[in-house]
């Protein structure tokens, strides 16, 4: 067992690396949840590597995220979606 602690890559909060769920593919960045870890890859444009990594109950959470900023970002272009 290992107290090692590295801080959350998107809001600093303090990660203990034995419990963390959340992580980049190179174990370079750790975040304390998916809604930060969503955030990070979406800067980072990581998402698919750290989906690889993700349960299915995890990848449905971020995927819903996804939908959600993706909508939100829809309504700030003015733009409205149609098929
Ligand atoms: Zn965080």
């Amino acid at each position: 067992m290992s107290n090692h602690t590295l801080p959350c890559s998107t809001c600093s909060k303090t990660v203990v690396l034995a419990d963390v769920r959340y992580y980049t593919a190179d174990q370079q960045h750790v975040f304390c949840d998916a809604e930060c870890s969503h955030k990070w890859f979406q800067e980072n444009e990581m998402v698919p590597k750290v989906i690889a990594t993700l349960s299915r109950k995890e990848k449905k959470k971020l995927k819903k995220l996804a939908n959600k900023q993706i909508r939100r970002a829809g309504k700030d272009d003015g733009r409205k979606e149609t098929e």
